[in-house]
């Protein structure tokens, strides 16, 4: 039988990932954050960090990271599943006794369609910056390549003209990115909700 979505919230709800990994770590405060030596390997600095308002940690020493239920699958070597059955025993939740309140169905539904809008916008963003960044260097190799023809002293007048102006392209293009923000999260997010207003 499959966890149902709302039982697995609940059990996120239920446990506070800075107690439970206050339990394996000392954690000082740092900012929005938490700090500690990391328990997943052999830590000298504190690279280990808890963001309790976000119950999401990392490592930037050994490169883990996730939610409680990384957490946990990472501390008993276990499956995901295993994980939602220990914390859901040690906050003294039962699944067979469980009905989702409306509240808690309203929620999950909420959760999963902002995840899915979330998921939509990072591939809109990815494809873009990489649109953008093969234009780029498809512009920087035509550049590259007329800086060399006139370097080699071209006389065509043509030639010259044409080679000018692929270097403009390359330039104007580059100003564009900065101008327009073309790469900007930002200016990439307010289009991607305009386009989906209009589908
Ligand atoms: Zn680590």
């Amino acid at each position: 039988m499959t966890i149902p979505a709302e039982f697995i919230e609940l059990v996120r709800e239920a446990s506070s990932i800075v107690t439970i990994a206050g339990e394996h770590v000392q954690l000082r405060k740092s900012g929005a954050q938490l700090v500690g030596r990391c328990p997943f390997h052999s830590d000298h600095a504190p690279s280990f960090s808890v963001h309790p308002g976000k119950g999401v940690f990392l490592c930037r020493g050994c490169g883990v990271g996730g939610d409680i239920f990384s957490f946990i699958q990472l501390l008993h070597k276990c499956g995901f599943r295993q994980s939602v059955e220990f914390l859901a025993a040690r906050a003294g939740l039962k699944l067979e006794d469980f009905n989702a309140s409306p509240e808690l169905t309203q929620k999950v539904s909420e959760m999963k369609a902002k995840r899915r809008d979330l998921e939509d916008f990072e591939r809109f963003l990815n494809d873009r910056i990489e649109a953008v960044n093969r234009q780029y260097r498809a512009l920087g190799r035509a550049a590259t390549h007329a800086e060399d023809c006139l370097r080699a002293g071209e006389s065509d007048p043509y030639v010259h003209e044409m080679a000018w102006a692929a270097i403009q392209r390359y330039i104007d293009f580059q100003n564009r990115i900065e101008r327009e923000g073309l790469c900007d999260p930002e200016v990439l997010k307010a289009e991607w909700e305009q386009q989906r207003v209009a589908a």
